[in-house]
C-alpha cells in the first residue's frame, strides 16, 4: 500500500490532488480486505482505471483509491453463433480490443484507441465509430462492496444506452466490475455504420486488422488515442456529451438553423451533435489562452496545456456551457465523472 499519491499521475486529464491511500487488487479477496481497511479508518473508496474519464478536484480525493488487476481470459463456450469469453477487468481496454481483432473474432474493432481499463467500459457503455460496447456484453461479473457478494448480472439488466447505463445511476459505487463476457462473432465481417470510416476503408480490404488501423489513425488525427507526444493528449476524451432534446424543441432549432446535424433516437427525442453547438457558439477548436483551453484537432476535448488546475478546467468548462447555452438553450452536460468535489455539478458550472 503507498499513501498521498497525487492522481494527478493516475489520470489522463492531469489534474487534480492526492488520494489518500492508493492500492490494488487483483482478487475479489484483496479487493474486500481493502474495502474493510476502508471502512475501519472512515475512508470512502473509489475504483479508478486509466483515469481517462474522471476530472479529480485540487483538493483530490480524501480517502482510498483502488484499482483492479485481473487480466484473465476464458473462452466459455464456442459455436457457430461466436465466442462467448470472459474477460478480466483489469485489461486495458485497447489491449483487449488487439486481442480480439489477432483472434479474429469481430465486433469490438470500431472501439479501437479508447483509453481505459476494461472494467470501466460497461460504466458508460463506452461507443465510437458506429459501435457501443452494451452490444457485445452478455454480462458483467461484479463484487457488492456492501455484502461482498460476488455475482453475474446480464447485459438486459445494466440498462446500457448512449453513454449510459446502471452503474452511472442507481448502482454508482455499488459494485466492482471484475470481468466482462462478451459474444464475438469470429470471421465475421465487421460492420462500418459510420460514414468516415467508410469513407476511409473505400478500396481497401474489410478485415478487422484494416479496420482497427484506420479507427486509430482517423482518433489519432483527433488526438483521440492517448499519446504523451501529442500537444492536445491531456484530456478525458470528448468533455459533453451529445445532449438529446425533444422532438419539438430540435425542430425549433432546425428551423432557425437548418444546417445543424441531428439524430433521431430510438424513443423519438433527438440527438444534437455537441460539437457543432459549441462552435457555433463560437468556441473553434484551440480556443482559449489559458492553461486551459479546447483541443487543436477536436473542439470537444478540454485539455489541460501542462500546468492546469482542476480549477481551470471547471471555470472553462462553464463557460463554454454557459455560452452553448445563451446562443441555443441547450444544457450540455459533462461526461467525464467530478472526484472530490464538494459542489454538485450543477453549481460548480453554473
Ligand atoms: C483521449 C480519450 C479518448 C476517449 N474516447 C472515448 C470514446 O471514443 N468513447 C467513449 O465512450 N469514451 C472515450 N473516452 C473516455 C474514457 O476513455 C472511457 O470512458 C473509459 O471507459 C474510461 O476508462 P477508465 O479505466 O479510464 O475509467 P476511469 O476514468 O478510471 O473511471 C471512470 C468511472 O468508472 C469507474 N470504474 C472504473 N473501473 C471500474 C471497475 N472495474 N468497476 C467499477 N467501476 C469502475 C470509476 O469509479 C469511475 O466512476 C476517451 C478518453 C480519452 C482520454
Amino acid at each position: 500500500m503507498t499513501t498521498a499519491v497525487s492522481l494527478r499521475h493516475h489520470t489522463t486529464l492531469q489534474v487534480g490532488g492526492e488520494a489518500r491511500q492508493f492500492v490494488s487488487a487483483a482478487t475479489c479477496q484483496q479487493a474486500l480486505h481493502h474495502a474493510r481497511e476502508a471502512r475501519l479508518q472512515g475512508l470512502p473508496l473509489l475504483v479508478l482505471g486509466g483515469g481517462s474519464n474522471v476530472l479529480v478536484c485540487d483538493a483530490g480525493f480524501p480517502g482510498m483509491v483502488l484499482r483492479w488487476q485481473d487480466r484473465s481470459l476464458e473462452i466459455l463456450h464456442q459455436s457457430s453463433d461466436g465466442v462467448h469469453v470472459k474477460v478480466g477487468g483489469g485489461w486495458v481496454w485497447d489491449d483487449w480490443v488487439a486481442e480480439a481483432v489477432k483472434r479474429d473474432w469481430t465486433g469490438l474493432e470500431c472501439l479501437s484507441g479508447i483509453p481505459g481499463q476494461l472494467g470501466a467500459a460497461p460504466i458508460q457503455n463506452i461507443g465510437a465509430y458506429g459501435q457501443e460496447v452494451g452490444q457485445q456484453i452478455v454480462a458483467c461479473q461484479v463484487l457488492e462492496w456492501e455484502s461482498g457478494v460476488e455475482s453475474r448480472i446480464a447485459a438486459s439488466e445494466c440498462g446500457f444506452g448512449y453513454r449510459d447505463s446502471r452503474f452511472k445511476r442507481d448502482w454508482k459505487g455499488r459494485y466492482l466490475v471484475t470481468a466482462v463476457e462478451f459474444l464475438l462473432h469470429p470471421g465475421q465481417a465487421p460492420q462500418l455504420r459510420y460514414k468516415e470510416l467508410r469513407q476511409k476503408m473505400e478500396g481497401r480490404p474489410h478485415t478487422l486488422q484494416e479496420v482497427r488501423a484506420t479507427v486509430l489513425a482517423i482518433r489519432r488525427s483527433k488526438s483521440m488515442v492517448w499519446d504523451p507526444a501529442d500537444p492536445n493528449h491531456r484530456s478525458a476524451g470528448s468533455f459533453f456529451v451529445n445532449p438529446i432534446v425533444a422532438a419539438d424543441r430540435a425542430a425549433q432549432l432546425a428551423h432557425d438553423y437548418p444546417e445543424m446535424p441531428k439524430w433521431p433516437t430510438a424513443d423519438h427525442n433527438v440527438k444534437l451533435s455537441a460539437a457543432w453547438l459549441i462552435e457555433q457558439a463560437g468556441f473553434p477548436k484551440g480556443w482559449g489562452q489559458g492553461p486551459a483551453g479546447l483541443s487543436s484537432n477536436h473542439v470537444l476535448a478540454l485539455i489541460n496545456r501542462g500546468n492546469a488546475s482542476a480549477a481551470d478546467l471547471i471555470d472553462l468548462a462553464a463557460e463554454v456551457r454557459r455560452g452553448v447555452h445563451r446562443r441555443f438553450a441547450v444544457t450540455l452536460q459533462p461526461e467525464p465523472e467530478f472526484i472530490g468535489f464538494d459542489r454538485s455539478v450543477e453549481e460548480l458550472l453554473a
